[in-house]
């Protein structure tokens, strides 16, 4: 062809949080890499309330910690629920002890906008070869491996290069994800609509708890409510998709429809006029459907972030797999491109962990939908633990294997039906606990599925603040691998 065409180490498409952590993961060992985003930055993006382990663990490995620290976005040392069986509002916590300061159990609500922006930057700073308004529309590959992309640039002009690994971390929209492992399995407990907007300020919740997500349950679904800036509040609702039709019609209406009949975030707004300033003068909608992948790799591609899977947003979720899952693409695609370990063990090691992490969060989502009762609302009673389909506990079983359990037993969807259900006791048990907050400790690490949910985050955190884990990593099944001291690639444990 008389395509004009470029060889790269690593093609990543898509320069959100998961590709701009990828690709400056592989451009710090090195390689050459070029990212193609389809947008300009900065571009909007929803996701704004992060976990503390993008923050203190990805983005110190990646250095940009500081960058992002300097940026003034709001510190969010939790969460506060008006959530399950007591009226009042509890705080859900970083912090293992809520009187003791521990320096890195916080996180931040950002802008996306700036943040993504931050990180796109600091890829392009470290050597990545950023294309933006490049939209790739599809991979180039023959029977053996993927071996690069398509796109189509600025100008409507075509263009092809070619790549040891292509990445797609083009999020929720993907076109190419396919590539890998065919269609996306959709989970049914987990398929909600949300409509979302800004107010122009909002009250703030007493100190210290002002920077903290607020989320609360309602008749409907449950509604966020994120402190941006003082004069900028993230307010967005999570209903049956059963609304879909009535909230596309009129997005505005709908959206202060569903603040009205929730009276704690309506009391949060009162007088508050609604933001003007672009991006945020629109009402926005969303499809907020949970799906995960059968497979996430396959020779010389890779998917991560919400290209890979996506599980409902009201822990935070969102932000911490897609760096998180861009982080451990990158440790195998390093090793990859030296050749020292062999291909598919490597990327075996990335597939395994991405997938674990992902199945502890949905496992731990189904029980914290459990905590809530109420029983005149069709969205909570269809979200009970016991109303987790066969179907999808079959496929949960398939996705996580007995990992996300700690039960290698598992064997089909009953004993994981048991498993639910005892997941969401233990955590439920938790909650109830802490009225009692005058305890050193923070109740909710008592309970064994809210610590396991935060577990690979604490590691990758303690790697961003002391260069490594504080215990030698065991590797998480026989023949894995363990990170290495850059926690850029993979090694053999104990080396
Ligand atoms: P994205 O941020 O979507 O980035 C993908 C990039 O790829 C985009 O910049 C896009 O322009 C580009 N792209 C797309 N197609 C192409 C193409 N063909 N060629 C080139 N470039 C392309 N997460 C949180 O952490 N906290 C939250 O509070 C939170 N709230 C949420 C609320 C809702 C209602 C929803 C739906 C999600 C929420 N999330 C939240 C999830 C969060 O939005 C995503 O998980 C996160 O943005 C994923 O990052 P990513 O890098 O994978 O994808």
């Amino acid at each position: 062809s008389d395509k004009p065409r470029q060889d790269f180490d690593v093609i990543v498409v898509g320069g959100g949080p998961a590709g701009a952590t990828v690709s400056a993961a592989v451009a710090l060992h090195g390689h050459r890499v070029l990212l193609v985003e389809k947008e300009t930055f900065p571009r909007y993006q929803i996701g704004e309330s992060l976990l503390p382990s993008t923050v203190h663990g990805v983005c110190r490995i990646l250095g940009v910690e500081d960058e992002v620290a300097k940026a003034g976005f709001t510190p969010k040392r939790g969460g506060t629920f008006r959530w399950g069986r007591n009226r009042d509002p509890w705080q859900f916590s970083f912090a293992l002890s809520p009187r003791l300061a521990d320096p890195t159990s916080f996180a931040y609500q950002v802008e996306r906008s700036r943040f993504d922006a931050i990180l796109l930057d600091h890829a392009r700073r470290v050597g990545v070869e950023v294309r933006e308004g490049c939209r790739v529309t599809d991979v180039i590959a023959d029977e053996q491996r993927v071996r690069g992309v398509r796109w189509v640039g600025p100008g409507g002009e075509i263009r092809e290069a070619g790549a040891r690994y292509v990445v797609d971390a083009s999020g929720n929209g993907s076109r190419i994800h396919p590539h890998v492992g065919g269609k996306r399995t959709y989970s049914d407990f987990f398929r909600n609509i949300a409509v979302f907007g800004y107010f122009a300020g909002g009250a703030r919740l007493p100190a210290p708890n002002a920077g903290n997500i607020f989320c609360a349950a309602f008749e409907e679904g449950w509604i966020w409510y994120i402190p941006l800036r003082d004069d900028l509040t993230s307010v967005g609702a999570v209903v049956a998709r059963e609304n879909a039709e009535a909230i596309q019609r009129d997005p505005v209406t709908a959206w202060r429809g569903l603040i009205d009949a929730c009276p704690e975030v309506r009391g949060l707004l009162d007088g508050v006029p609604q933001a003007t300033e672009p991006p945020y003068d629109r009402v926005r909608v969303r499809k907020d459907w949970s799906y995960w992948k059968s497979r996430l790799w396959r020779p010389g591609m890779v998917l991560v972030g919400d290209a890979a899977c996506f599980v409902d947003p009201v822990l935070s979720s969102g932000v911490h797999l897609a760096t998180y899952g861009g982080l451990l693409a990158a440790r195998s695609i390093n090793g990859g491109l030296t050749g020292l370990l062999p291909e598919d063990r490597l990327f075996a090691e990335f597939e395994t962990r991405y997938r674990r992490e992902y199945g502890l969060f949905h496992e731990f989502l189904v029980s914290f939908y459990d905590l809530h009762q109420d029983e005149r609302s069709y969205f909570w009673q269809a979200r009970k633990v016991t109303d987790v389909g066969t179907t999808e506990l079959e496929a949960f079983v398939e996705l996580v294997g007995g990992l996300a359990s700690g039960d290698t037993s598992l064997g089909g969807a009953g004993p994981a039906g048991a498993r639910l259900s005892a997941v969401a006791d233990d955590f439920e048990r938790a909650v109830r606990r802490l009225p009692d907050v005058g305890d050193l400790r923070n109740p909710l690490y008592e309970s064994e599925s809210f610590r396991r949910v935060f577990q690979e985050g604490t590691v990758m955190q303690e790697r961003g603040l002391f260069g490594g884990p504080l215990e030698p990593e065991t590797p998480l099944r026989p023949g894995g691998l363990v990170a290495s001291d850059d926690g850029l690639a993979w090694v053999e444990p104990g080396r």
